[in-house]
Formats: structure tokens, sequence, C-alpha cells
């Protein structure tokens, strides 16, 4: 916004006020009926920021509608005057503070009293500006507002929607709770995306007490009727009451935002088939026996006019040539391709084609990074946000296992790779800022060894964003999807890979699963403990046994211990070993090596015979039309939306 931006257009006319502070107070209106209203509050204006978001050959143009905060008073003339000058200016700067930066989303950052201020703020300012249009047509009857409304939930974070709704139902439209409720609970749907109980968000009482005096009365009345239709239907099962709970009443008390979104909606659904199936046998098991009808799968997708066309154009030629242009609209086209990967002179030209993009990453990273990538070797590649639960350690790991390997003397069987990795940390994640730290220093000793010369190249490209992605997933041949099992929802950077023709090396977590039955279990190569294991393994887990067993590990691990990696930095690196050898480490690194190193060794085998790789490779691409978001909004549309779809034009 510091530099105007031409397709941003401010529309000051339809400015809205949002409530914060003050306190709920009870009156009677001009019928005798009882009514609430939240009054001495501190407001602050949302104004919207509108940006024309064009569909593909639809002839439709949608608005992306962004708020700006702002305060009310331009500046408080009578602080000032009083001599008060910060105490002027702080109102101000509090007010726009609300939209000066987005949250990082990362599964971590939790519990900031801004971030709940600026859920609120956009949260309202939508809905706002949605029931002022119903209005301005159908005038004070809502009878008719849930058919035409649907209000998906992109996680947790807007789902001050629910008590938001009612609200603005109640308060500013005057129905009664009832009707209120009927409507709130058939427009709001809601979409998990993490089973990671840290990223599950909850908001003190407290705090929302003071910021949403009157939204939390609201939640208490919405979790007072849930919990009495519960004990209904399970009376006397007190311990049933407190888990379903909205509120969390063990310790400080706080509200539980999936809870609030799952009791206020008519849809809760997973983003990959696994997720759901642990949203319901786990997470929301208690919800799941109350309401099995509001539960259902939408496996995501990306989109394939960026994440193909646009990325990837020297492939979007050789299709278009192959197959015809039918690809860009159904991307299940794409079978059309699966053939072809028995015609050697179109593997020539597949191969080809990957040429041209390894050529261009190699560059961006010589560019970038000074690593000189090996030309002609497997680029090996994971590109994702820094997380525990992600594994980049385990990645590491295996880099570490190929050095030594080379260093020991068995180069000439080591299969030459490029091994990529990109990713940020959330500002206050120590470990994971330490993982990128190690890899850094295992690429500086790598790159600089004469020994790997031709064999090995280790590159960490900073500043991972949607621009890098474009060119990283158009470029890779191995594509690293290794988290531990059950603990990545979906996983969309698997599927781009997938789409460019990349094979994927993964656990059965997230939408790998399907990957791998949308290709074939043989085109796929499979490693490590399944979610059913894994949980099975917790609490009797023991590092030291997979290191025994494994003597490859045990070198990795004592070259760790050494102080290779870090000689000029003592103990850097004790963190890492310290989570690694800890029976308690929740992500189970060492339990997956073996079996990670073996299928590396499988892959590299391959990787040896360029035509099995090269019919592979196009296979993974014929079968990557499932991916697209195309698919996963049709789903949407079919099961919660029912919208009319349009007809595209040619
Ligand atoms: C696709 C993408 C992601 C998500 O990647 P995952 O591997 O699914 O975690 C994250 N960041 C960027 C920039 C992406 O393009």
């Amino acid at each position: 916004m510091k530099n105007g931006y031409p397709w941003e257009l401010k529309r000051p006319e339809r400015v809205r006020h949002i409530h914060f502070f003050g306190r709920s107070d009870v009156y009677k209106d001009a019928q005798g009926k009882l009514q609430h209203r939240w009054v001495d509050t501190h407001d602050v204006l949302a104004v919207p920021y509108d940006i024309p978001i064009p569909g593909y050959r639809n002839e439709v143009v949608n608005t992306l509608r962004l708020w700006r905060a702002a305060s009310t008073d331009i500046f408080d003339l009578g602080e000032f005057n009083a001599g008060a000058y910060p105490e002027a200016v702080a109102a101000k700067n509090n007010a726009e503070h609300i939209s000066m930066v987005l949250y990082p989303n990362d599964s971590s950052e939790n519990g900031k009293e801004l971030r709940l201020r600026q859920q609120y703020f956009l949260a309202s300012a939508s809905l706002q500006d949605v029931m002022a249009d119903w209005v301005a047509v159908h005038g004070e009857n809502f009878t008719h507002f849930a058919e035409h409304h649907c209000f998906q939930l992109n996680d947790t974070h807007p789902s001050c929607a629910v008590p938001e709704l009612m609200r603005l139902l109640m308060d500013e439209h005057g129905l009664d709770w009832d009707s209120a409720w009927k409507i709130t609970s058939h427009t709001m749907a809601y979409t998990n995306h993490t089973l990671l109980p840290e990223a599950l968000e909850r908001w003190p009482v407290r705090l929302f007490r003071q910021l949403l005096p009157r939204l939390l009365e609201i939640i208490f009345e919405i979790n007072g009727r849930f919990l009495q239709e519960v004990a209904r239907r399970a009376p006397g099962d007190n311990a049933l009451l407190q888990r379903l709970s909205i509120i969390e009443e063990n310790g400080e008390q706080m509200v539980r935002m999936a809870h609030l979104a799952v009791v206020g909606s008519f849809s809760v659904n997973g983003v990959a088939a696994l997720h759901t199936e642990l949203l319901c046998d786990e997470l929301f098991a208690d919800f799941h026996k109350l309401w099995p009808q509001k539960f259902n799968n939408k496996t995501n997708g990306v989109t394939p006019r960026r994440w193909l066309q646009w990325a990837n154009p020297a492939l979007r030629e050789l299709l278009t040539e192959q197959i015809g242009p039918d690809w860009k609209n159904d991307l299940d086209h794409l079978k059309a391709l699966a053939p072809f990967a028995e015609d050697a002179t179109f593997r020539k030209r597949w191969d080809a084609v990957r040429q041209i993009n390894k050529a261009r990453l190699a560059k961006l990273v010589l560019e970038q990074t000074g690593v000189h990538f090996i030309p002609g070797a497997m680029v090996d590649t994971q590109v994702k946000r820094i997380h525990e639960y992600k594994r980049q350690l385990l990645n590491a790991l295996h880099v570490i296992h190929l050095y030594d390997r080379i260093k020991r003397g068995e180069g000439s069987e080591v299969t030459p790779r490029n091994v990529l990795f990109a990713g940020k940390a959330a500002p206050g994640y120590f470990m994971a800022k330490r993982i990128i730290k190690l890899i850094n220093n295992i690429a500086n000793v790598v790159n600089h060894d004469a020994d790997t010369a031709g064999r090995l190249r280790v590159c960490f490209l900073p500043d991972y964003r949607v621009s890098l992605m474009e060119q990283i997933c158009a470029a890779t041949d191995l594509s690293e999807q290794i988290s531990t099992a059950g603990k990545e929802a979906s996983g969309t950077g698997n599927m781009k890979f997938m789409m460019n023709g990349a094979l994927t090396i993964g656990t059965l977590d997230g939408a790998n699963i399907e990957i791998r039955d949308a290709v074939g279990p043989e085109h796929f190569f499979l490693f490590g403990l399944n979610a059913q294991e894994v949980s099975q393994l917790r609490g009797n887990y023991h590092p030291e046994v997979y290191l025994q067993a494994d003597h490859d590990l045990q070198r990795v691990m004592d070259l760790l211990h050494s102080g290779y990696f870090n000689a000029f930095e003592p103990g850097i690196f004790d963190p890492i070993m310290h989570t690694l050898n800890n029976p308690h480490d929740p992500w189970m690194v060492l339990a997956d090596f073996t079996s990670y190193k073996l299928k590396q060794q499988e892959a590299a085998a391959l990787w040896r015979d360029q035509t099995e790789w090269q019919r592979l490779s196009i296979l993974n691409c014929a079968a990557s039309g499932v991916f697209s978001s195309d698919r996963t909004i049709r789903e949407y549309n079919a099961d919660i939306w029912h919208l009319k779809p349009l007809v595209m034009t040619p």
C-alpha cells in the first residue's frame, strides 16, 4: 500500500465500524422485549479495498475485498491540547496496527492478542458487508438468507464469525435466538487444516471478556444450549460434557475455537482422506459420534494454471502439441499422456523439456547461493515451511550419509545428486532456525570437499516463496514428502511436483496416500511407519535401538557428535542431537531412517536407468489430474455450497 497499486480500489463509502472493549447492556425495546447491546465500545474503522479477480475464460470477475483498519478519530485533539501528545497518537496507531501485518501461517504462532483483534476485525467487517447487501435488497427479512449464503471458515482463524453473525442478527436486526441460530448454523461451514494440538487456537476467556465482551456472552449461551443437548442424549456423562465443551475448564478458562467452529457449522471437512479419517476418529471423535453427517473430506488441489501452464512453459507447449489443449480446462485429460510413456521419441522430448527447466533452476541457484549444481545429476528437493514434523532433519541425516559413503570410498556407487532445501522458519521457532543452520553447515562442508566433485551438491536457497516454487517444481526429479505419518494434513507441494513430472519419495501421510493410489504403488517410493504404527510406538520409542541396528546411522550420528559440521561453533547442534536421541521425540526421526535410506537407494538405482525414470516421470504427470483445484472446488460446490456452475466460454 505504500507505493499504491493500480488494481486496488479504495471504497470509502462502504466503511464499517468494528467494536472492541466496552460492556454488554440489557434494555427493553419498543415492544417491551429484552434486548442486548454492546456499549461504551472503542471503535475501529474497517475500510474496504477491492481487487478484481478474473475467472479463467468464464466472463466473470469476482471481487477480493481486503480491509484496512483506521482510527475513528484522525487525531484526539482534546488529548493533544491537554498536553498528552503520546496518548493522542496512540489511539490512531493502535487501530492501524490491526491490519499492519498478517500473522505467518505456520502452525506455531498462537495466543497473541493482536491476532485475536485482527481475526474479529476481519470477520465482523466481512459479515457486516454481506448483511448490508442483503438488507439493501430484502429489507429486514432474513427468511431466505441461509439459502443464499455460505461462509467457508478457512481454519479456525475466522471462527469469531459464528458468534458475530448471531450478534448482528439479534442485536442489530432484532431476531430472536432460535431464528438467529437456525440461520447461523445453516450458513457456516468449517475446514480444518491441522491435527497438531499446538496449532489449535485457544483464547483465554479473560482476554475475550475484555476485548469482545458481547461475543463472549454469546459463546457462553451457544455452549450452554449445546451442552444441554448433549446431556439430554447422554445423561450423566460429565466427562463427555467436559471433552465437548467450547470452554476448556482445566486451569485458566479458554475458548476452544475449533469446538466453536464445529458446533456452529453444518459441514466440517478435512483436506485429505487420511486427515479426515483422523479428524473423525481422534481430534473430533466425540463430535463425529454426535453428528456423523456433518463430516466430509475435500482433498486439496493446486491450480494447474499457475503450477503447470505458467510455471512450466516448456512442458505446456509439449503437452499441447502431444495431446491438444483440453488439459488446461480439465486436467483429467493428462491421462492421454500415459501411452506415450512407452514412446522413445516422446520420452526424449520429455527429457529435453526437463533439461531446460533444470538449467533454469541451476542458474537461479548459482546466482542466489554460489552453489554449482552438477549438470545431469538428480535434483532431489525438499521445499516447505521448516517444521520438525516435516522432518527436514531426516533428509539432512541422509545427506550426511551420502557424504559419509563418498568419504569412505564408495563415491563411484553414489548416484550424483543436487540436494535442494528451502523454507522459512517462524520468527520465534528456535529449533526450526537451528535446522536451517545445520543444513547450511552441511552444505558448506560437502560443497567444499574435493571428494564430492561430480557426486553431491547441497544447497539451502533463501527466501522461499511462490515465485521460487514456480521454478523449483518444474525442475525437480525427486520430491521429498517425508513427514511423520499422521501429521501432515494434506500437503500441496507434493501435488505441484507430481504435476510437473517429479517422482515422490514419501510416507503414508496426507495426500501422499492419494498420490500413490493415483499413480500406482509401483511408481512411488514409499517408506516409513504408517500413522497407526506411529501412534502404537508412542511411549515405547527407543531411538538407541535404531542406532544399534543400522551402522550407517551410527556413523552419521557420530559425525554430527564429533563436531564435524560445526568445527568453529562448538555445541551449536547439541539441541538437535538431543531431540534425535530423545525417546520422547514426537516425530520419531530415527525410527524411519533405515527405511528411508533403503528407499533412497532404490530411487538412485532407478535414476541410473534414465529410460525407466522418464517413463515414470511421464506416468506421474499423467496421473496428476485429480489434484487440480478445479476438482476440489467442484466437490466443495457439490457437497456444501450447491451453486449452479458457470459454462466455460471457448
Ligand atoms: C506449495 C507451497 C507451500 C506448501 O508446501 P507443502 O510442501 O505442502 O508444505 C508452502 N509455501 C510455498 C511458497 C508454496 O508454494
